[in-house]
């Protein structure tokens, strides 16, 4: 049987340790502050805007919302970026993505200050974490890191099999196990021979965006497996990239979906905004 990693009660725990941490900020006179920018009403974009101030709110950062119509343009928001930047009472930006199609969105995460940007999307801060320099990770990888560290997972000198090389998720994924020293591949849709590569791994971080793909052919017995993947199936039930039942019985650890890697991901965006408000 493997070991369940609980992202649920660890992003919890994470969340209260923040919220102590806030608190005693507060006491200092110190509020700290969080923008959040949403273009347009697209239904997903409400929720993950909706659950981040209801993270906010718990943890006592406060949320500013600029709810902007989906005719914004580039330049007003760019204008709205430019003055949040300005604002010393705002210690993390947050730019929900993505951004109707007449908005560049690289222009976009360009504009917001490294200094605040949470989402750690910024050139500088993926440059920063791949020379080892100070700066925001991007909080998906950055929730997995905590999962396997908080799990008693060690990752220095494991095999480290990273699927997916987005620039959210795989690739910053890859640099942050190798800051561990891990030792790293990462695999594509170009990779030959994924599942001889994949069955090399200590640790399988899964992020191939297709639903239940990864089954117990991929992972070698006693592995850790990481599902990052968020799907809904034909029957409207949540899953994962990794096919549990399958992968389950053969790993050492595994992290279900729900209550895996989605939570982390809230809980390391208020661990950005609070290392913000502490710059
Ligand atoms: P992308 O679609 O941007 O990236 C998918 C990656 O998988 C690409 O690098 C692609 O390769 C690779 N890939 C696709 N098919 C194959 C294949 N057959 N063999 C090998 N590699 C393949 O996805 P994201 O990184 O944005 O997200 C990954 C998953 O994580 C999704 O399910 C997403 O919903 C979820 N997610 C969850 C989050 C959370 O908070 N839990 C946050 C962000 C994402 P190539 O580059 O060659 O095209």
């Amino acid at each position: 049987m493997a070991q369940i990693i609980d992202g649920k009660l660890i992003s919890q725990q994470i969340k209260d340790e923040l919220k102590e941490k806030v608190a005693e900020l507060k006491e200092e006179g110190k509020e700290i502050c969080l923008a959040v920018i949403q273009v347009g009403n697209d239904p997903a974009s409400t929720v993950y805007v909706g659950n981040k101030k209801k993270a906010c709110e718990y943890i006592g950062i406060k949320s500013l919302a600029y709810e902007v119509p989906e005719e914004t343009t580039e330049a007003e928001l760019l204008d709205i970026i430019d003055k949040l930047n300005k604002d010393d009472n705002v210690h993390g930006i947050l730019v929900q993505l993505p951004v109707p199609k007449h908005i560049n969105e690289e222009k976009i995460i360009n504009a917001i200050s490294p200094s605040k940007d949470v989402d750690g999307f910024h050139p500088a801060s993926v440059g920063a974490l791949s020379i080892g320099q100070k700066g925001f990770v991007s909080c998906t990888p950055a929730g997995v890191i905590q999962l396997l560290k908080r799990s008693n997972i060690e990752i220095s000198g494991k095999e480290c099999v990273v699927i997916g090389r987005s620039n959210i998720v795989g690739k910053p994924m890859g640099m942050l196990l190798l800051r561990e020293n891990g030792t790293v591949t990462i695999c594509h849709s170009r990779t030959k021979d994924l599942k001889e590569v994949c069955k090399r791994a200590d640790i399988l971080v899964v992020a191939i965006g297709k639903p239940r793909m990864i089954d117990a052919s991929y992972v070698k017995e006693g592995a850790t497996v990481i599902d990052v993947g968020i799907h809904r199936d034909e029957n409207n039930k949540l899953c994962g990239d990794v096919d549990y039942a399958s992968v389950e019985p053969v790993a050492g650890a595994i992290t279900p979906v729900p209550g895996g890697v989605g939570p982390m991901t809230i809980a390391m965006l208020m661990n950005n905004c609070v290392e913000a408000g502490l710059n």
